[in-house]
């Protein structure tokens, strides 16, 4: 009798063990994941069990929790991070042959540390009132004397634009990266201030006529519930730099295996998912992000806004060079 109730409390271990669950620390804070999480427990019954908050605050807590940490996964929006994750020795390898066949070579980590999971290109956003979109070139143009006064842009401490000068960086050398950061400042607008919708909210105001933004945030505002905001979009236009030369920096929201999971085969069948063709879909449709997936398209909005040359650089590369890039920008005086 006894030897019974030890097989099937067994069996049951190992049915909870099989189902289970997969802790994730995220710092992704668009409305698509939700939809995601919930899609990937009804389809595997793992539940998702979410912790949100910034990517540093998210880091500092896995080096404090140590191999006790709960977590399993690390989400982050922007390769930095990740990098950083890794060097720290918070993540630990995924080997997918999965993930290596849909996601491309540069937007993944060499040694499996870390996968890209959407795409978002950091382009300008113009007035269409005031800027001749023939007129508009490159990054490096906007730290001209023509935008004196007329660039909007995020602090300095914002991620995507420290992996947008670490791509300089990497291509251009570090005296050249913060010749252009010193002149961009010499340009703002205002004194950085808000998100990457604020900026355009500002060209809109007329404070400004060109700002840098990441697309999906235009998507963001183009199907606000906020008639104001969809009125922004709708004076907005969308141009992608540096087409005749090395292409539009491009960035990743990724993910990581954590040092410390103890769920490794649903952290698996999680990034899986989240790479898989249906949740691409869902990155696109509701978040305007672009699919890491090769076998996805982008959405219809997305393509509206044209085909682009990207920068193919390795994004670990930008997380080498992030360390410098946040020394130059207080160097140029980018606050
Ligand atoms: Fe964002």
């Amino acid at each position: 009798m006894l030897r019974k109730i030890i097989s099937v409390l067994l069996t049951l271990a190992v049915i909870l063990q099989a189902a289970g669950e997969v802790n994730v620390y995220s710092h992704r804070h668009y409305a698509a994941d939700k939809k995601l999480f919930k899609a990937f427990e009804e389809q595997t019954g793992i539940r998702v069990n979410v912790v949100k908050a910034s990517s540093s605050e998210l880091i500092n807590r896995l080096a404090k929790e140590g191999m006790h940490s709960p977590a399993d996964v690390l989400i982050t929006v922007d390769v930095g991070r990740l990098y950083k994750a890794k060097q720290l020795g918070l993540l630990k390898p995924l080997r997918s042959d999965y993930m290596v066949s849909v996601i491309p070579e540069n937007l993944r980590d060499a040694e499996g540390y870390w996968y890209g999971l959407t795409k978002r290109a950091r382009v300008i956003a113009y007035s269409l009132d005031r800027v001749d979109p023939k007129t508009l070139s490159t990054y490096e143009a906007l730290a001209g004397d023509a935008y004196k006064g007329r660039l909007l842009i995020q602090k300095s401490s914002n991620i995507y634009n420290q992996s947008l000068l670490a791509s300089m960086i990497a291509h251009r050398g570090a005296e050249k990266a913060k010749a252009w950061a010193a002149g961009i400042v010499e340009n703002f607008a205002r004194t950085p201030t808000g998100d990457d919708r604020d900026q355009m909210r500002a060209v809109a105001a007329g404070i400004g006529d060109v700002a840098v933004v990441n697309t999906y945030y235009i998507g963001q505002l183009l199907n606000s519930r906020r008639f104001s905001d969809r009125a922004v979009a709708e004076v907005i236009g969308v141009f992608f730099p540096n087409q005749q030369g090395r292409g539009t920096h491009i960035n990743i929201s990724g993910i990581g295996v954590t040092a410390s999971s103890k769920h490794e085969a649903n952290a698996r069948r999680f990034v899986e998912f989240l790479a898989g063709e249906a949740a691409q879909r869902v990155f696109a449709e509701v978040n305007y992000e672009y699919p890491v997936n090769r076998n996805v398209a982008p959405s219809e909005l997305l393509k509206s806004w044209g085909v682009f040359k990207e920068d193919a650089i390795a994004l670990e590369r930008l997380g080498e060079h992030n360390a410098e890039a946040v020394r130059l920008f207080d160097e140029a005086g980018w606050h």
